[in-house]
This record gives structure tokens, sequence and C-alpha cells, in this order.
């Protein structure tokens, strides 16, 4: 197909053409471009490929494909409102994809396949495949932009390059918004199936309640995640919501305590697409009276955060090596790691001995969510404070969290080893004591994760070693800490000096 159909565009939906939905992280009804595309060019089957092999090696958690599962049951509930019938596949290696699209383009009587464009390089390099097999077979293959407001590849300097910086990044993308409202529009809802028995397609295919080697009840109470991470549309819509009412003007003040509801918890929505982009970005521009970087301050920096998912997806583009194990800034590819499996399986359980640091990597292994200070202060702590690769870490977080999305992940990972894209002119070390008495100042959220320490005052709970006598520490039955922060911090500054780099690496917190 030549080009994708306008947002908008009147098109005169013929029952005589059929088109292949194929939902990949776009799990939803509502703002799906590539959906409401099908929608209009055809009578619509909906696709989902089950594919455990392409997931292992993408290290998805057991709890996010449990999200997915639930998800798609949704899913399948709103598309047969539309009288759109959703099936489900399964497949045993990646590569059997285009073979299995293609037969049932064949066996459907489909006209064309709409997809919505996933940025990683393995997903890029899959779906191309994909089109060629259809191309050749005379299907018509449709790709559409969906997970940014503003695609990947538009948001460019003066030069035509793209940025490696953030802010300068954000004042260009919020220049492009205000110069095209038409970017931050949510897609329109898709049209019904006219044809209602299209739904046979889908009888007798059954959603799996689960997928070998993903299985949840390992590691976690099954009960207890399903119940906290509720899926669907309403409980999507719900959260959003929810938050845009009463959270949203806050924000900037609560975001960064852990211990408090302050942000949205929306990610592992946006993880898997069950919440468009624009229904987000629209949601903050209500609570801000329609102003995208003015106005209320919470709101405007919730809109920044959005624009970090955002940055994150373009870096990835721009810059594929990043999705091969590779560092953004080249120079760091010479660190020397330590090799410390027996320090990385206590940052892993949470037994570091810094009480910050443990609550948070206990919040992930018991929720499979993390906070966003408690990620940066883990995510340093494992490769300033233990020196350990960042690959590691990054890797330990997408087998457990629910939201892990490949762009925010490496992107987070890698501006807290400072092998990114952080645009600090400093070598950044956070001080883990430092951002417990910040972030946590009552040890509110240490004491919910890392109950050992309850019975202790606001000033013990941050560095119980040091606070306590030897006999009251060891009552406690906590690790001691793995390092001390100063040593450790003089250590991973010499690590970084020297690599041959323009600038010398100096230390902050
Ligand atoms: C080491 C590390 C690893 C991370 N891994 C992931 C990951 O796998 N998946 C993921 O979605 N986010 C990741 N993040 C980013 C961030 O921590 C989460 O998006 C955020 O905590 C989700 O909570 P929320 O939905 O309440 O966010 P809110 O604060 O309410 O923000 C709203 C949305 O904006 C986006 N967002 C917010 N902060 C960031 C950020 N720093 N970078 C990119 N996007 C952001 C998310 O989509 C988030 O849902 C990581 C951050 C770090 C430091």
């Amino acid at each position: 197909m030549k080009r994708s159909l306008e947002k908008g565009e009147m098109v005169l939906k013929k029952v005589s053409q059929r088109a292949l939905m194929w939902f990949k992280s776009d799990l939803r009804v509502t703002d799906n471009p590539a959906l409401r595309n099908a929608s209009l060019y055809g009578e619509v089957i909906a696709l989902y490929i089950i594919s455990p092999q392409e997931w292992k090696s993408h290290d998805v958690a057991p709890i996010k494909v449990d999200f997915i599962l639930r998800n798609l049951k949704k899913l399948r509930e709103s598309l047969n409102e539309l009288n759109i019938p959703l099936v489900v596949k399964q497949i045993n290696h990646v590569k059997e994809t285009p073979n299995l699209i293609l037969n049932h383009c064949k066996e459907w009587n489909i006209n064309a396949v709409f997809i919505n464009k996933e940025y990683e390089v393995d997903e890029s390099k899959r779906d191309l495949k994909v089109q060629k097999t259809l191309e050749e077979n005379g299907f018509l293959f449709d790709i559409t932009h969906d997970q940014c407001v503003v695609p990947p590849g538009r948001v460019l300097t003066k030069d035509g390059k793209p940025y490696s910086v953030f802010t300068p990044f954000k004042k260009a993308w919020i220049k492009i918004l205000l110069a095209e409202n038409s970017l931050i529009q949510v897609i329109p809802l898709p049209e019904p199936n006219i044809d209602q028995s299209l739904i046979i397609h889908q009888e007798k295919n059954e959603i799996p309640e689960k997928v070998e080697g993903f299985d949840i009840s390992k590691k976690y109470d099954a009960d207890y995640v399903r119940g906290l991470w509720a899926a669907g549309k309403e409980a999507a819509h719900k959260k959003l919501e929810q938050f845009s009412k009463f959270k949203i003007l806050d924000y900037k003040k609560n975001r960064d305590a852990p211990a408090l509801d302050g942000t949205s918890v929306i990610s592992p929505f946006l993880a898997i697409g069950a919440l468009g982009i624009r229904e987000c970005l629209n949601e903050a521009l209500i609570a801000n009276k329609g102003l995208l970087d003015s106005g209320n301050e919470g709101a405007v920096t919730w809109i920044s955060e959005l624009c970090w998912r955002e940055f994150y997806r373009h870096v990835l583009f721009h810059y594929p090596r990043v999705c091969m194990y590779q560092p953004f800034k080249l120079e760091t590819k010479n660190i020397k790691w330590r090799d410390d499996p027996e320090g990385f399986e206590k940052w892993c359980k949470g037994e570091t001995g810094y009480p910050i640091v443990d609550a948070g990597m206990r919040q992930l292994n018991k929720t499979g969510w993390m906070h966003n200070r408690s990620r940066m202060i883990a995510a340093m702590f494992l490769t300033k404070d233990l020196l350990i690769d960042w690959r590691k870490g990054e890797k330990y977080f997408m087998e457990n969290l629910i939201d892990g999305d490949f762009a925010s992940n490496n992107g987070g990972w890698q501006w807290s080893a400072s092998t990114g894209t952080d645009s600090q002119p400093y070598f950044r070390v956070f001080n883990p004591l430092l951002q417990s008495q910040k972030n946590d100042p009552d040890g509110v959220f240490i004491k919910k994760w890392v109950p050992e320490l309850k019975g202790l005052n606001k000033k013990q709970i941050h560095c119980p070693k040091d606070c306590l006598g030897a006999s009251e520490f060891k009552k406690l039955n906590y690790p001691l800490p793995l390092v001390d922060h100063d040593m450790a911090r003089k250590r991973a500054i010499d690590a970084f000096k020297n690599l041959k780099t323009d600038e010398e690496p100096k230390s902050a917190y």
C-alpha cells in the first residue's frame, strides 16, 4: 500500500473488502490508528500472536504476559461489540510469523493487513519480513505510527539531526505539537463490521489462561497481583481519569515520594498499548485548561514525563545500537564493570543493607512495579555503588516489570549508568542515604517493604547500621551494607575517569 489513510479521511467502507488487524503492543479499541484504518478499508478480522520464544528472547516478564492475556480477553469483548472477531494463535518461533499471517489472509479472504509500527530492531525486522511475504503474494500492507504523539524521525535539530539531549528535544516536540494540533487528537473509534457472521472465526478459539514458561504462580501470589493490576479498557481509563481528576495538579510536589500514591501508575497499560498516548496527553490537557507547556506545574511536569517516554523511543529509532546491548555513549563501552554475582543476587533480592534500595527492589519482586524514584535509586546503586554492568540490571527489570518497555527501560538504565543521554556535564552518583532522607523522610515506604525495620525511628530507618549499636542492629536480622558508599563512589569515578573521553568526569549528587 502506498500510503496510510489520513486521520479523519472519509472512506466508504467496502463490505466486499476484508482487512486483517494484527494486534501487537496496541491492545485497545480506542485511539488505535491501525484499527481505525482497517475498519475504514473493509470488514475487519483481528489477530494476536502469542510468541513465547520471542518473548523469552526479549526477557518479557511472566507478570506482563499474564497481564497481556487478561487484557486480550477484555479486548475481545470490546471488539465483539463492534462485530469484530479476535483470533489468538500461538507460534513456536518468531520466524513462523510471516507464513502464519499469509495463511490466515488466504483462509479468511483478506485483502489488506494493518499494523501499528514498533520501533525496536527485532520487531522492525520481523514486520519487514511479514510485509515482504504479504506483498509478494499480492496482499496490501499498511503500517501506521501510533506509539508517539510525534512520530520518530520528525523531531530534528535545525541541521536535520536527531536530538541526544532531552530538554531541547522537548522544546522542539512542543513546537511541533503547537503547530500541528491534529497530532494530539485522539483517533476516532473504528467503524463496526457490517457482516455480523464474521464472529464465527473466533469460535472455539480460546485465549489461554497461561503460557508455558511464563507461570506467575512460581513467584507471586497470583490472586494478589491480579487484584493489583486489573485489566481492560475500563480499568485503564479509570486509572487515567482518577489521576487527572485528583492527582495531576499536585504531581510535581508528590512525584518523587515513593510512599505517596502521587503518580498515575498507568505504565502497565501504556506498555501493552491498552491506553493510547494521545488519550493520556488529552487527559492532561483537559486538567491544564488546554495548555501544553504552561499553566499548572503538576500537569506540565506530567506532560514532560510523557515526553521522556517519547524521547527514548526517538532515541532508539535514531540510534538502533541501543537495541543491541550497546551504550548510547560509545566511549563507555570500555568501562570495566565488576564481576560480582553475589552482590548482584543481593541487589535482586533487596538485601543490599541500604533500606531505600531494598524497599524498591522488594516492591518490584512482590508487585511487578516500582516507583520511578526507586528505579533510579536502585539502578544507580547497581551501576555506581556496585559497579555492575547496567545490562544485568536492565535485564532483571525487564524480566520482572509488568510495565517492561524496551525504550523506557533501556533509556532509564543508561541514564542511571551514565552511559546514556544524561546531559549533566558531571558524573552523577546518587547518595542512597541522602536520597532516602529526602524522598522518604519518615521511612513510610521503607517500613512497608522492609518490615524488619518497622520499629526504627525516622532517623534510624535510613541507615540502621550506623544509627544502632551492634547488638541492636543484629536483632533486626537485616543485612549489613554491601559496600561503603564513599569508597564505592570513588571507585566508580575512577572507572569512568580512565575512559578515553573528551571530558574528565566530575562527581555530584
Ligand atoms: C532504571 C529505569 C527503568 C525503567 N523502566 C521502565 C520500563 O520498563 N517501562 C516503563 O514504562 N517505564 C520505565 N521507566 C520509567 C518510569 O520509571 C516509569 O515509566 C514510571 O515509574 C511509571 O509510573 P507511572 O505510570 O506512575 O508514571 P507517571 O509518573 O505517572 O508518568 C506517566 C507516564 O509517563 C511515562 N514516563 C514517566 N517517567 C518516565 C521516564 N523517566 N522515562 C520514560 N517514560 C516515563 C510512563 O509511560 C508513565 O506511565 C524506567 C525508569 C528507570 C529509571
